[in-house]
């Protein structure tokens, strides 16, 4: 294994927004999307609570985190002090933390199965809390991914609507790695389309400039934003 660690070429030796914010621009001109609102959601798994408030300080609002018990253990801290902070859950979520996950979370990314809706709808009822929520599509039909399948997510979303009363915004996907994203963001957005869901949650470090090209309306950026994490080498 070697220990030389992804650089990301947006990223510059120390947490910052600043060039990811042009790349968006440039993005959003080249793409003729110059007045829609595209957020940000600056991603900090792995990331220390001094690099959090680092970006905070910039006047970032929106993060997300990948797990349920280590959002748990750094943001309620953080949240106090800055209660305009939108937290975004964009990993696996299992029934067991819904709870945790309905208490600190403001949108949800991966709604990815039937079990989950009914767990979700019973946990808003009881908190009286109604987190918006993207339904994940696995758009590349991935074996070791998780999401719903591209010819089941009209089915499953009417579900989620109808049955369980989840205030579905938007589809979110994670293309398979080492392809050309593009088709798989021009399927995802085609799909919310027909099922009249304004919101796409699509792009990473690595695609988001495509992502917003083909119609992301929120975008995931971690490593560009914090620099590597201890996961990628
Ligand atoms: C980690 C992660 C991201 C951010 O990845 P980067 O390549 O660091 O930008 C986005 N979305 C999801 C679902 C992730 O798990």
């Amino acid at each position: 294994m070697s220990s030389k660690k992804v650089q990301h070429h947006l990223y510059k030796n120390k947490p910052s927004i600043d060039l990811v914010q042009k790349s968006i621009q440039a993005a959003k001109k080249l793409s003729g999307r110059e007045l829609d609102e595209i957020k940000l959601i600056a991603v900090s798994k792995k990331i220390e609570p001094n690099k959090i408030l680092e970006i905070i300080k910039l006047g970032q609002k929106d993060f997300g985190e990948n797990r349920v018990q280590e959002a748990l253990s750094k943001w309620p801290n953080i949240q106090k002090k800055f209660p305009h902070i939108k937290l975004h859950l964009i990993g696996p979520l299992q029934t067991n933390k819904v709870r945790d996950a309905v208490s600190i979370f403001d949108t949800i990314h991966s709604l990815d199965r039937l079990k989950l809706a009914e767990v979700l709808a019973k946990e808003f009822k009881k908190s009286n809390r109604r987190l918006k929520c993207f339904v994940q599509v696995n758009i590349g039909e991935e074996t070791q991914k998780s999401g719903v399948l591209p010819a089941e997510t009209d089915e499953f979303v009417e579900f989620c609507i109808r049955e369980c009363k989840i205030p579905i915004i938007g589809l979110m996907c994670i293309p398979p790695a080492n392809e050309d994203p593009a088709p798989f963001f021009a399927f995802l957005n085609e799909i919310a389309r027909r099922n009249s869901l304004h919101d796409l949650s699509m792009g990473m470090s690595r695609d988001f400039e495509t992502a917003i090209s083909l119609g992301a309306t929120q975008i995931r950026v971690g490593s560009a934003i914090f620099g590597p994490r201890n996961d990628m080498r």
